[in-house]
């Protein structure tokens, strides 16, 4: 008989986790994922699977859990998804797998994220070596630009599949967004590192420090490689271009975030790259971003107010987040919208804002924000971060040519990552703008296949 009350994981309590950066929840033991596995009605069309972007058997390998079996229980998982415990973690299951399981109908859906995430940190911890069988090495050379979820699945698909494998970052650190995105809290770096080391064991070929388009012309690569995969992210930031952007305490969320997570910033001195240490701190936006960038400045010691344009209902950060962030004390300002910084000898000492309305849906479906006149108001704030939106890299790309790009600077690509260059392949949010970890190795996996299709 299925137990009806889902399962939650073991957090560790906000007044606690918001002093350090160390992860927030801390997952099912045994006998609590075994518990909610055996909610899993295991339905005969299961409905959970069409949420999933990359179809993975959700029955199958949460059938193995409540059997104990959590070796075989990962052998399936991991045939689907190279990051299980990336995606347990952070995929926004509400909109995906969870949010069509049948269980929404009578209660609460099956915690599939949860699970995925038990199975995947199960077999790190006990060592489960990846069995490996790559079938045939063929001679031919892919070059895979960028390492986030996208490049790396088609690095990984692309290696299973025999072909020899150069795989192009500019960072230091492999891992794109996993890696100097999302904080250390909700994604710890150790998990992300292990999780690429599995390339290095298929003998993709990393090559760290190198920013195509600069220190290797692209038209270079199409000489030397028989097929290329862009998957670089949409990592420009987004600005709101108002009076005082430049003031010192304005900060882009991607800086930010980046001197937290990949330079170890809230570790300074002992790690070389500063950041402000601020009192008020505003951020501005309402997705993950910005609640990643909020989280942090909580826990260097700030008082912090997400200020975001329209209500709570159409926040597009995940509910976890957004309830991890109030529980920590984070103050939401809702319906409004900044529209000028103010500085005392060029540093930022406050915001002016404007208070918002809900008009008509515009294109995105969600109801569009519209100033209400004289409403302003000021903030006391000496840092802002702008979390409202990052674009493509246009240098990088317009160097490619004969690469058609959309009105909105992406790369024109069909479903199968298929680009105008009959050799250039790309995915992840090069090509469909910010979107999801999930998505991005959906796309990296469905190129390889078109790669291998056009190479064979
Ligand atoms: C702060 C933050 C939090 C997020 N939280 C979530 C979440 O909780 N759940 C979720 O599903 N999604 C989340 N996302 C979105 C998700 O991370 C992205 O959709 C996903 O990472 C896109 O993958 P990608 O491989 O296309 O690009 P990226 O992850 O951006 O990786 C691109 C890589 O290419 C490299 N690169 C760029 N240009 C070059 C060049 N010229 N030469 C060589 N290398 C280059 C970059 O350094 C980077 O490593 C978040 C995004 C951000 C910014
Ligand atoms: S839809 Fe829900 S209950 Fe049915 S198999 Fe999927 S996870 Fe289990």
């Amino acid at each position: 008989m299925a137990v009806k009350d889902r399962i939650p994981p073991v957090e560790r309590k906000p007044e606690e986790r918001a002093k350090d950066f160390e992860e927030v929840s801390l997952g099912y033991t045994e006998e609590l994922a075994i518990l909610e596995a055996k909610r899993c009605l295991q339905c005969k069309v299961p409905t959970c699977v069409s949420g999933c972007p990359v179809g993975i058997d959700i029955p199958g390998f949460i059938k193995e859990i409540s059997k104990r079996n959590f070796e075989k229980s990962y052998r399936i998982l991991k045939s689907y998804n190279s990051l299980p415990a990336v995606c347990g973690r952070v995929c926004p299951q509400e909109v995906q797998c969870e949010g069509v399981c049948v269980l929404n109908k009578a209660g609460k859906p099956i915690s599939i994220g949860n699970l995925e995430r038990f199975v995947a940190d199960w077999a790190m911890q006990n060592n489960l070596e990846d069995k490996i069988t790559i079938e045939r090495k063929i001679n031919k050379k892919i070059a895979v630009i960028g390492s986030g979820p996208a490049g790396l699945t088609n690095a990984a698909e692309m290696a299973k599949r025999g072909y020899v494998v150069d795989l192009y970052e500019v960072f230091h650190t492999p891992g794109g967004v996993l890696v100097y995105g999302i904080p250390e809290f909700r994604l710890p770096k150790a998990i992300v590192n292990k999780e690429v080391a599995f390339l290095e064991k298929l003998g993709v070929n990393i090559k760290l420090d190198i920013p195509v388009g600069f220190a290797v012309h692209p038209m270079e690569l199409l000489e030397t490689y028989d097929a290329i995969f862009i998957g670089v992210g949409a990592g420009t930031p987004k600005f709101m271009g108002i009076d005082g952007t430049e003031l010192n305490g304005v900060y882009s969320a991607n800086e930010f975030l980046t001197r937290i997570n990949l330079m170890k910033a809230y570790k300074f001195p002992e790690a070389d790259t500063p950041v402000k240490f601020a009192k008020n701190v505003v951020v501005i936006g309402g997705g993950n971003t910005a609640m990643d960038a909020a989280r942090s400045a909580l826990r260097l010691g700030a008082n912090v107010t997400v200020v975001y344009r329209r209500s709570k209902v159409e926040m597009p950060a995940r509910k976890a987040e957004i309830e991890h962030a109030k529980e920590e004390g984070i103050k939401f300002q809702t319906l409004t919208q900044p529209v000028r910084y103010i500085g005392n000898n060029g540093r930022l000492v406050a915001i002016e804002c404007i208070k918002m309305k809900l008009g008509e849906p515009d294109s995105s479906g969600r109801r569009r924000p519209i100033p209400i006149e004289g409403s302003n108001f000021v903030i006391k704030a000496d840092m802002a971060i702008e979390a409202i939106g990052t674009q493509a890299n246009k240098l990088l790309l317009s160097q490619f040519e004969g690469l058609e790009l959309n009105k909105w600077g992406y790369i024109k690509a069909d479903d199968y990552g298929k680009t105008s260059l009959p050799k250039v392949f790309a995915g992840g949010d090069i090509v469909t703008g910010s979107a999801t970890v999930i998505l991005a190795m959906g796309a990296g996996k469905k190129a390889a296949n078109a790669m291998e299709k056009f190479l064979y």
